[in-house]
């Protein structure tokens, strides 16, 4: 039974965003209260035992550790960490072979061009869609002549390069965007918000950042907050059960998929001009496909001692993980965003891997059945409704602005798609909750 239903400072969501924010807030002496609609913390941090082995169904990397205050946390309770770099990875063609070293220097120089011309992109170039800049450099004459001064290519080898690129930044598009290259802002990559350094995961899971953070830290699970009334002096937030709470000012962490599906009830609305950024903000879905093995049949070839193996089947890249060295299991990890994963919610696992096997079988003699799989659902999650934001065409860091505005100096905002270095990850959460702290000094 709860007794004390007022707190000088309401925080709705425990996810990394709210849970900052409560322990700043709290720092400095404050009465906090935190609201969460789940049965447990972290939001879309999530960590699971299955088996013995704890898996990350949410977030699983820090992206880079240089400067990342996540890494700083990590330090700080030194919680256990694997350094698991993207880059170490290797690629296939359709026929199974895999790339000779040349094949894979002429596509990783021809990546890192396409890459950079992302990455400074200016405004006079009026590109706002990432499909129509990829395009238009893959055809451009400052292609042709990069590629020409590096290699010797013959035209119908110039047709895969180029088709296996713009495959590629099709599957960059679904990871780590959670969206498709069509509706992706030609300046993702330019504000992609990862820090430089070592890509880490964490063996016993993320939940250790989330316990880090809620230390001392009262949290009222399964509360679903369904209406706030900000009329009066005094908020009063009501939950689905009928339960009413009291602040002098709130600080709303639900996710973007949240505020998109207008779960909360704004009473006044919410101006319209923060109504039309909630709809204009990108937000994907991104899904995870464990598959457990008895055996690590992809390290048989000798030199598969990556974590990431790349295989082009002709139309698109399947991209999977070797985390094997994570769990001590041979278990291998397929991501899917944008369209791919809400397809992956409609199926069940073994579809899903009925549908991925005969890519692998390009390459792999003798797949054994998986013995174990599971896979999230991020999209058809109430709480989450999608997984992380992304820039969608159009959208500026104003729009960003616009909704972290505070309402009345009552009202303030909070969550990964507000961070303006870092949406879409844990730390730019972080970073959102601090950055929403200092807005209400
Ligand atoms: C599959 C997946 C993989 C990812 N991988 C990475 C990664 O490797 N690295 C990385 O940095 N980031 C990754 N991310 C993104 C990262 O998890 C998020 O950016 C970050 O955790 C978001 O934190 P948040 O506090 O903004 O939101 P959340 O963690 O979602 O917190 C919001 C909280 O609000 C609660 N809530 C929702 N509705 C209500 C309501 N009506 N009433 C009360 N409470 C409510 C939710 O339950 C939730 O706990 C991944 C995300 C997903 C889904």
């Amino acid at each position: 039974m709860i007794k004390n239903k007022d707190a000088q400072i309401i925080v709705i969501g425990a996810g990394t965003a709210g849970l900052t924010a409560a322990s700043e807030l709290q720092k400095m002496g404050k009465s906090v209260l935190v609201l969460e609609a789940r049965d447990r913390l972290g939001g879309r941090i999530f960590s699971q035992k299955i088996a013995g082995k704890v898996y990350d169904l949410g977030a699983s990397w820090i992206h880079g550790i240089e400067n990342n205050p996540i890494w700083s946390i990590v330090q700080q309770n030194q919680i256990e960490t694997a350094v698991f770099n993207y880059n170490e990875s290797i690629y296939y063609h359709d026929s199974g072979q895999r790339f000779n070293p040349i094949q894979r220097n002429i596509f990783e120089k021809s990546l890192d061009y396409l890459l950079t011309q992302f990455k400074t992109i200016n405004q006079t170039e009026h590109y706002s869609h990432a499909l129509e800049a990829l395009e238009t450099w893959l055809n451009g004459t400052k292609f042709q002549e990069f590629i020409k001064s590096q290699f010797q290519l013959g035209q119908a080898e110039q047709l895969k390069l180029h088709k296996m690129l713009l495959d590629f930044f099709k599957g960059l598009a679904e990871d780590p965007c959670a969206s498709d290259l069509e509706h992706l802002s030609a300046e993702f990559w330019k504000n992609e918000g990862f820090y430089a350094g070592d890509e880490v995961v964490f063996p016993q899971g993320y939940i250790q950042i989330v316990e880090a953070l809620s230390k001392d830290i009262t949290v009222l699970t399964n509360k679903v907050v369904q209406r706030i009334d900000y009329t009066k002096e005094l908020i009063q937030i009501f939950t689905e059960k009928g339960e009413c709470f009291t602040a002098s000012q709130i600080v709303i962490t639900v996710p973007l998929g949240v505020l998109k599906k207008q779960q909360i009830q704004f009473i006044p609305s919410l101006p319209q001009q923060k109504k039309q950024v909630i709809q204009k903000l990108g937000y994907g879905v991104f899904n995870k496909l464990f598959v457990h093995f008895d055996q690590a049949f992809w390290q048989s070839s000798e030199g598969n001692l990556v974590n990431s193996i790349n295989i082009h089947n002709g139309q698109r890249w399947l991209n999977f993980l070797d985390m094997s060295r994570i769990y001590q299991q041979p278990i291998l990890l397929f991501l899917f965003g944008g369209v791919s994963a809400t397809w992956t919610e409609k199926l069940s696992s073994h579809e899903i891997w009925q549908q991925i096997e005969p890519s692998l079988k390009l390459i792999f003699n003798d797949i054994p059945e998986p013995i174990q799989m599971f896979k999230t659902e991020w999209g058809t999650d109430r709480f989450a409704e999608g997984s992380f934001s992304y820039q969608a065409i159009g959208q500026t860091a104003d729009d960003i602005e616009i909704l972290k505005e505070p309402i009345l100096g009552k009202l303030f905002f909070a969550g990964e798609h507000l961070a303006q270095f870092g949406a879409g990850t844990v730390h730019g959460a972080y970073t959102s909750g601090l950055d929403t702290v200092k807005l209400m000094l």
